[in-house]
């Protein structure tokens, strides 16, 4: 996948970045201390010879000879650096992520943290939540353009129901690493500010370094159908993002196209995740009432149960 190329040149890319740095910040300072190169040789000269003698005689005394002349050397080195204010790692490679060293993998071949945290970067891009989250946070969020006037049928007002929506939004969002089981369905007709709340939430995680997936119900439909029919390590990783990163957002469920396969894949994803202690989010057009005639599937109830449902409602905000 083209994806997952790009962001292995950019690793490659990031390596060899920090190779050159390090090639130039120690040329410098074997500039300031030629002592200090002098060392570095010796250590590295006594390094081969220490490795060669553990393969050819691993119990000699010559090996432990050679082991105690490092030590010495590399504590000289230490204080080398010492003098001139210097940590005894100074002359290690910085890499941006100690944990695989900018390669991506970890020892056992697995992917690195990092690595996966960059592909679920990539996939908000791909849901345009990067744009969004400049314009729609709790900054730019203004309770002002509720009416105060009580809804038709509702017991509140727009403004003062939106006012209790954001008290739970904000107790979510401060025990978000609580394991609480605390997850929420956003409904009401489109206009009522279901999204720009979503988006208020992944803005506030995000900033916390949460891994939030935001994606529409129809782009979960396409990365479950992409995965089935193209089995590589590219689609499984989307797809195993869906069930692991910290937080889920599914926006607009109910607008993907409705089968047996998406719908129960979609439910399989949530199912699993609350069985992990994983948070999700869901906003939907549909009322709780047409949301179960759409997925007749028994997980649904089973699932939404465990969602604390929250009615959106007013006049439609797009209109003003
Ligand atoms: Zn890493």
């Amino acid at each position: 996948m083209e994806l997952f190329r790009k962001i292995e040149r950019e690793y490659q890319e990031l390596r060899d970045a920090d190779e050159k740095a390090h090639r130039k910040k120690m040329a410098k300072l074997y500039r300031n201390l030629p002592e200090l190169e002098a060392l570095d040789q010796k250590i590295q000269r006594l390094g081969i010879e220490g490795a060669k003698e553990q393969l050819l005689h691993p119990n000699s005394k010559g090996l432990s000879e050679i082991n105690e002349a490092l030590y010495t050397l590399r504590e000289e080195k230490a204080h080398l650096l010492m003098t001139m204010g210097l940590p005894r790692d100074y002359t290690k490679v910085d890499y941006r992520c100690e944990l695989c060293e900018d390669t991506g993998r970890l020892e056992d071949g697995s992917r690195c943290r990092c690595f996966k945290q960059r592909i679920s970067r990539e996939l908000y891009e791909m849901s345009n939540l990067n744009l969004q989250l400049e314009k729609e946070n709790f900054l730019t969020f203004d309770l002002g353009i509720f009416s105060k006037d009580v809804y038709d049928g509702e017991n509140l007002s727009p403004r003062d129901n939106m006012e209790a929506i954001l008290r739970v939004v904000r107790r979510f969002i401060d025990d978000f690493e609580k394991n609480n089981d605390f997850n929420m369905l956003f409904y009401g007709t489109t206009g009522q500010g279901k999204t720009f709340m979503l988006n208020c939430i992944a803005k506030e995680l995000l900033d916390k370094n949460v891994n939030v997936i935001y994606q529409t119900a129809f782009n979960i439909v396409d990365i479950v159908e992409d995965r089935r029919f193209r089995r590589n390590e590219a689609t499984q990783m989307k797809y195993e993002l869906l069930l692991n990163s910290d937080l889920l957002i599914i926006d607009d469920l109910g607008i993907e196209r409705i089968n047996a396969f998406s719908t129960s894949e979609i439910f399989n994803i949530v199912n699993s995740r609350l069985l992990s202690g994983k948070k999700t989010l869901i906003s939907t057009n549909l009322s709780p009432k047409e949301l179960s005639s759409t997925y007749t599937d028994r997980v649904f109830s089973r699932v939404f149960q465990k969602f604390m449902p929250l009615k959106f409602y007013g006049e439609d905000l797009r209109l003003r």
